[in-house]
């Protein structure tokens, strides 16, 4: 479904990155498998692609850098050739009342979340632009549908990432190319670890199908709009979210 298809996944070393590196990979995608520190969970997210017969590299950059972005570029470009689909995934969280949030915590969320995004989207937007099926796949949350307590700043970037995809739908939309946006609900992953018990279990009772999501929830759709099939969705927002109200 994905052959020929080169992709970049940014925090592919865990979680919800991972599931999707290994799903684009399985379905004959060359991956390139983005991370900040974790080389080690990187590397066997590469090594379970190949397993399956796929081919990834691994690439260490922060994406709140822009020139460590473009020296991934380089890499990326080096192994793989131009790139036709973009998941900025890497994302992170710095809860507090709003009230306690300093400064710094909104800086690094914002830098990070959506700053990455700009920068990652920005040098490989020509390539997006000129592939014949290029994608720009956001993971965005439903922490940005509905807001969550402690989150302000979190919430922020992930509603910025609706205006920024709608916006590069529109200006991709004359070559063919499209943007969307994934918004999960809350997804088994070292990042809900970080919710207290109590929390999570107030989340659970909100959510009707009442469990939390698999990273494979979301990987399946992240590979349905990465593939041909498609090409006449774009500028949308995609829950996956268990059906929670918002
Ligand atoms: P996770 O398990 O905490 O993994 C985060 C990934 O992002 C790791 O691969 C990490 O790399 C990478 N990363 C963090 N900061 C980075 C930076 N500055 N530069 C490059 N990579 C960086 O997170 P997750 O739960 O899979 O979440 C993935 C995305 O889904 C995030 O955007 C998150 O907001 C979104 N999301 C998550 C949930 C959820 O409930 N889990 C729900 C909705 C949306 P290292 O391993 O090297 O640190």
């Amino acid at each position: 479904m994905l052959e020929d298809q080169t992709c970049l996944v940014t925090g592919g070393s865990r979680g919800i990155g991972r599931a999707v590196a290994e799903e684009l990979g399985r379905n004959g995608a060359d991956v390139a498998i983005n991370y900040r520190s974790s080389e080690a969970a990187a590397e066997a997210t590469a090594e379970a692609v190949r397993e399956e017969g796929g081919n990834a590299i691994t690439v260490q950059a922060d994406i709140s850098d822009y020139e460590q972005v473009e020296a991934m570029r380089e890499t990326v470009t080096a192994e793989f050739g131009p790139l036709d689909v973009l998941v900025n995934n890497a994302g992170i969280t710095i809860d507090k009342k709003f009230e306690n949030m300093t400064k710094n915590d909104w800086d690094r969320v914002i830098d990070v979340n959506l700053g990455g995004a700009f920068n990652c989207t920005h040098c490989f937007f020509e390539d997006i632009k000129s592939a014949e099926n290029g994608r720009l796949i956001n993971i965005s949350s439903v922490v940005g549908q509905q807001g969550n307590y402690g989150q302000a700043n979190y919430a922020t970037t992930k509603s910025g990432l609706f205006g920024f995809t709608r916006t590069l739908a529109l200006e991709l939309a004359s070559e063919g190319s499209t943007a969307n946006c994934i918004a999960p609900g809350f997804v088994e992953t070292d990042m809900l670890e970080t919710v207290p018990e109590r929390v999570q279990e107030k989340i659970l009772r909100r959510i009707p199908l009442n469990r939390f999501a698999r990273p494979e929830d979301v990987s399946g759709i992240v590979r349905f709009v990465a593939s041909p099939d498609s090409s006449y969705m774009t500028g949308q927002v995609i829950a996956v979210n268990g059906g929670m109200e918002w």
